[in-house]
């Protein structure tokens, strides 16, 4: 799940019909015959405003392709590299598992303290861009040239369509052959307590493993609740979590308003740098996420971080 963003999509001019346009230069044009024979002075100002907007709109040709996220999107859905990178990502994961298994002070969260050491062993995981693959979705509004709207989300979850990620399954289900309980944290808007929730039902179509739904599943309540902090101190209350897996810095740590841009975001990086690869296992996601919130929406504010 990830926030409504506002995105500047397509060329202003080819919205326009060039029927309306041709129409609309008759009406411009029988109005300055008008003026001409009524009020000659006003005729020459107009004249001169109409053509200084014409040089303003020649130059006013938007930067922004019309499909700014295909790119990402495609190599989601037909790269062998994403492949081998979620699979990757996983399968070291596994050798992870095993060693924080063996370690009973080894914990992956940054909420985890206190004698946890005879706690039930658990991972927790993201679901979106995670464990769940929603490139369809994305393709969608790709192709449609529609924005990211909360009402089409709903409407995505709600079909219960979401492919798994590369390399997910297998692990969840390596980690539950091994007595490890997989957790989903998700910023999904749902409730784990009925059974017919879209998201549970998507869990289930998939056969992830899935038997105590109310502790396996900790949903959002609202879109706006991104911070996941407070559902992973109840996790680590519960269990002894030995790894985090995300594709958002988010699903690894909270991240304080004053560290949300680009400098403060590479600051948390470096400073849990001995967990990536270690406890903490990041998913690639280049279709959105909190780092294009740290650029600046517009393409003006990511064409100025481009670093040439
Ligand atoms: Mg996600």
């Amino acid at each position: 799940m990830r926030s409504v963003k506002n995105k500047y999509h397509g060329n202003v001019i080819s919205i326009i019909n060039i029927w309306d346009m041709i129409r609309l230069g008759r009406y411009i044009n029988q109005w300055l015959v008008t003026l001409d024979q009524e009020k000659p002075m006003m005729r020459s100002t107009a004249s001169l405003v109409m053509l200084c907007s014409l040089f303003v709109f020649s130059f006013a040709q938007p930067t922004a392709p019309a499909y700014e996220n295909l790119n990402a999107v495609l190599w989601m859905q037909t790269s062998v590299e994403y492949q081998a990178s979620a699979v990757q990502t996983y399968r070291l994961a596994q050798l992870a598992l095993l060693r924080g298994l063996r370690d009973e002070r080894w914990t992956a969260a940054l909420e985890q303290n206190g004698e946890f050491e005879k706690l039930p062993p658990a991972v927790v995981l993201d679901l979106d861009e995670t464990v769940l693959d929603n490139s369809a979705f994305e393709a969608r509004i790709t192709a449609s040239g529609e924005t990211f709207s909360d009402p089409a989300w709903t409407k995505w979850v709600n079909e219960r369509a979401a492919g798994l990620v590369p390399g997910a399954m297998d692990f969840v289900q390596f980690a539950h052959a091994n007595g490890v309980t997989p957790v989903y944290i998700t910023n999904r808007v749902c409730d784990s307590s009925k059974d017919d929730d879209p998201t549970v039902q998507q869990l289930r179509k998939l056969h992830l493993p899935l038997e105590a739904v109310s502790d396996q599943l900790l949903c959002a309540h609202t879109s706006k609740e991104s911070d996941k902090t407070a559902r992973r101190e109840m996790i680590a209350k519960k269990y002894r979590i030995l790894l985090l897996f995300g594709d958002q810095l988010g699903d690894f740590l909270q991240i304080p308003t004053d560290a949300a841009d680009l400098t403060g975001r590479e600051s948390l990086f470096i400073t849990h740098q001995g967990l990536w690869g270690e406890r903490w296992f990041q998913l690639p996601n280049p279709m959105y996420g909190s780092w294009e919130g740290a650029v600046g929406y517009s393409v003006d504010a990511k064409l100025s971080k481009l670093r040439k």
